[in-house]
């Protein structure tokens, strides 16, 4: 299987030859055609499976589609549990966008830093967001973005995520969101929490395991 006949576009094959991607992980394989129909996806994926890839080429590859015109919506936001893993995730999601036609804002917010900049960051909307769960929860607070145009919603390293102590943050995350909306959930480990998010988050999911 190659990425094109995966479903994506040439933008995005160029971006990922560049970076030496010869060919989709199993993840990915699996992955990429669930989340292009539209559907829910529940993955067991590892660090190092290429999940990031997994979860983000589609979304781009939907994104460029349907570019958003004068202020941007916010239309795909992937919470992840620590500062490192929103930066590691930001900047693979910017390098696989570089070429799409219609460049899309692609912003990552974390705690632990002034909002200010953030909050001027986020002026004129963007397109996808990475976020950690109580940064974003500031940062609504503060007016400077909204969740109501969400159209995917990724919960990277769900498992983790609880772990950190998060679920409450979630909770009121999700009471933000549109009822309608695509939900992708990846973790490494499924223990009971996970199993129940998983439950109430996911609409008849395609699962993925490897
Ligand atoms: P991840 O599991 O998303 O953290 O990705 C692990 C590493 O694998 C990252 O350094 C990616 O750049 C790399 N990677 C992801 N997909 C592929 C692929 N199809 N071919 C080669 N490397 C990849």
């Amino acid at each position: 299987m190659s990425f094109a006949s995966l479903g994506l576009s040439e933008f995005l094959v160029r971006a990922l030859d560049e970076q030496g991607y010869e060919q989709p992980t199993p993840v990915q394989d699996k992955a990429i055609p669930a989340i292009l129909n539209g559907g829910d996806v529940v993955a067991a994926a590892q660090t190092g499976s290429g999940k990031t890839a997994g979860f983000a080429l589609p979304i781009l590859e939907t994104l460029s589609q349907r570019p958003a015109q004068g202020v941007r919506p916010l239309r795909a936001l992937v919470l992840v549990p620590t500062r490192e893993l929103a930066v590691q995730v930001g900047e693979s999601i910017k390098t696989y966008a570089q070429y799409l036609p219609e460049s899309l804002k692609i912003m990552t917010v974390y705690g632990g830093v002034s909002i200010n900049p953030q909050m001027m960051g986020l002026r004129g909307g963007c397109d996808v967001m990475i976020a950690t769960p109580g940064r974003l929860l500031d940062l609504l607070d503060n007016n400077a973005t909204d969740l109501k145009s969400v159209e995917t919603l990724v919960l990277d390293e769900a498992d983790r995520m609880l772990d950190l102590g998060f679920a409450d943050e979630l909770g009121a995350l999700l009471k933000l969101l549109p009822r309608k909306r695509q939900n992708l959930l990846f973790s490494a480990t499924f223990p009971d929490g996970v199993k129940h998010l998983t439950q109430t988050l996911l609409v008849d999911p395609t699962e993925i395991e490897i």
